[in-house]
């Protein structure tokens, strides 16, 4: 099985988002599938190296500390930038709140 190697990017002047940088990283991948296969496939010697995309997608400054949108199960992360820090609308649990509902044994003196 060969070695394959894929270009990094330019240097970024910044924190790149890790989220955009995983998203070129696939495009990169998904981009030069074919070149990856045929490289994995030479001898053990051979080594293939993997172009950086010539229009990569957008990697924009990761300023930002939350969860990501498109992987919430990685759960608070530094470095997003605004479009991959997830939206977040607050809804109330009126059950817990008011006491209503509650399994007995919650509540002091209920139960
Ligand atoms: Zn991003």
């Amino acid at each position: 099985m060969g070695t394959v190697h894929l270009v990094e990017p330019p240097e970024y002047d910044g924190n790149p988002c890790f989220m955009c940088l995983m998203a070129a990283k696939q495009h990169q991948w998904d981009l030069y599938n074919e070149p990856i296969e045929a490289g994995l496939a030479k001898p053990d010697s051979e080594v293939t190296w993997i172009p950086w995309p010539a229009k990569p997608p957008v990697i924009r400054e990761g300023s930002w500390r939350g969860v990501p949108g498109d992987a919430p199960e990685l759960g608070v992360c530094e470095g997003l930038c605004w479009d991959h820090l997830a939206g977040y609308k607050p809804v109330r649990v009126s059950t817990l709140a008011d006491g209503k509902g509650v399994p007995p044994g919650l509540l002091r003196g209920r139960g």
